[in-house]
């Protein structure tokens, strides 16, 4: 509590800032950003609903605080939050929500039909959206005219045409059930894409592959700031290898387990969500620095993880350059996307065809948060490294949306 006096009395005088919040079931990730998103002060609750929970605030100097909130729920760590970070007086909330469904193509502000479809959508997002709604109700709770604002991380994956987001299924499944491509990670792939657009020399619309590959992993095509195919489906499942997820198995796989196996639906979405991916394959961990490691040191099912992995991801990058009318480069982010240039550069290996050179010094400098490109003059392809702001881009949405 000590801190806390501290970090109020501290930096007041933040110009209209945004607060952007991540509900997640048990944590919420937080962050406010002032007007031009120079400064910010965040922080994370975690452990909600249990003994050990609690918050982790860092304010405008860095300065980090621990408050224990045993016992907590949303409501009580928003509360919290929102204490910690009155005197700043934001003003407007922009909530990242997972799932936005057919109806949302864009940020929403919130009201009693947005508020409904999210919680209606739980059935495309069961874990994500609840969490998100209650902290829409929680903040309507306390701050009754805060506005409030919706980014949908499918939002940006509505411009795909349908060749793209139609599964070979059905026609009914799609028209009554909506079963459908979504993709996800859509305010990373905006933000990256558009910073791209704004690097990159270029007289012309530019066509990238953002390559965004964190706990979590997709790749988009986007082409003149649109999302024309993406890597992620009706779930965050589909596509490329990711820490615990497997990405995409045969669809038969679900039925030959239960057969040899006996499996519940239930086991089987476990094993492909939570013990797969670099965890499955290594045996070691889903964590990419962890996993380097033991294959630096010569364990073989590491090495094996970090080379599927890796040829997984250029297998997509070559097959979505087919959504793409004029293909500029590849835009690597997320956590091992921004850091790890060996995985840029196995990635790369595989991609034979593209007339692909790599600056290699170049690629070697680029990590923890440094923003450049590694192409060679003559590469036909660009290459670049640019760390993903989702909460710059939920802000700026947030803004637009309420026209601030
Ligand atoms: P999330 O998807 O949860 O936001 P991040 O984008 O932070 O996660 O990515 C986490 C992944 O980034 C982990 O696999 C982690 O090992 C990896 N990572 C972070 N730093 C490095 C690094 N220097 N080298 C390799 N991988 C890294």
């Amino acid at each position: 509590m000590q801190g806390m006096h501290k970090i109020l009395s501290k930096g007041t005088a933040m110009q209209n800032p945004i607060l952007v919040l991540n509900c997640g079931s048990s944590s919420i990730k937080y962050a406010l950003l002032s007007n031009d998103s120079s400064e910010r002060v965040a922080g994370l609750a975690e452990n909600l609903g249990l003994d050990t929970a609690r918050i982790k605030h860092t304010d405008l100097n860095g300065e980090k605080v621990e408050i224990s909130l045993a016992g907590a729920n949303h409501q009580w760590a928003l509360q919290k939050i929102l204490g910690l970070l009155a005197a700043y007086k934001p003003v407007a909330v922009g909530h990242r929500v997972v799932h936005g469904g057919r109806e949302f193509s864009h940020a929403e502000k919130v009201n009693d039909h947005v508020l409904a479809e999210v919680k209606r959508l739980k059935v495309l997002a069961p874990l994500h959206n609840p969490a998100h709604a209650l902290g829409i109700e929680a903040v309507e709770k306390i701050y009754p005219d805060l506005p409030q604002v919706v980014v949908f991380d499918t939002a940006f994956h509505q411009t795909m045409p349908a060749k793209a987001y139609r599964y070979a299924i059905p026609k009914d499944l799609y028209n009554e059930h909506y079963i459908r491509r979504y993709g996800f990670h859509g305010s990373s792939h905006a933000y990256v894409s558009h910073r791209a657009d704004s690097l990159a020399p270029h007289h012309q619309a530019n066509g990238w592959i953002t390559v965004h590959l964190g706990n979590g992993c997709s790749l988009t095509a986007v082409y003149d700031g649109k999302s024309l195919d993406t890597s992620m489906g009706l779930t965050p499942l589909e596509g490329v290898v990711m820490g615990t997820r497997s990405g995409d198995v045969d669809p038969s796989l679900h039925i030959h387990l239960h057969r040899i196996l006996g499996y519940s639906l239930d086991q089987i979405d476990t094993i492909l969500n939570k013990q797969s991916g670099l965890l499955g394959i290594s045996g070691i961990s889903s964590d990419m620095r962890t996993v380097e490691q033991a294959a630096n040191e010569g364990n073989e099912d590491a090495k094996l993880a970090i080379e599927i992995f890796c040829y997984k991801a250029a297998r997509y990058i070559a097959s979505l350059s087919c959504a793409l009318p004029t293909f500029t480069g590849l835009v690597f982010t997320g956590g091992i996307g921004e850091n790890s240039a060996s995985i840029r550069q196995k990635i790369l290996q595989n991609l034979p065809h593209f007339g692909i050179k790599a600056n290699l010094d170049k690629n070697a400098e680029l990590s923890r948060g440094v923003e450049g490109s590694f192409h060679q003059a003559d590469s036909l392809l660009q290459l670049w490294v640019i760390p993903t702001d989702e909460e710059y881009q939920i802000a700026k949405e947030t803004k637009e949306v309420l026209g601030l």
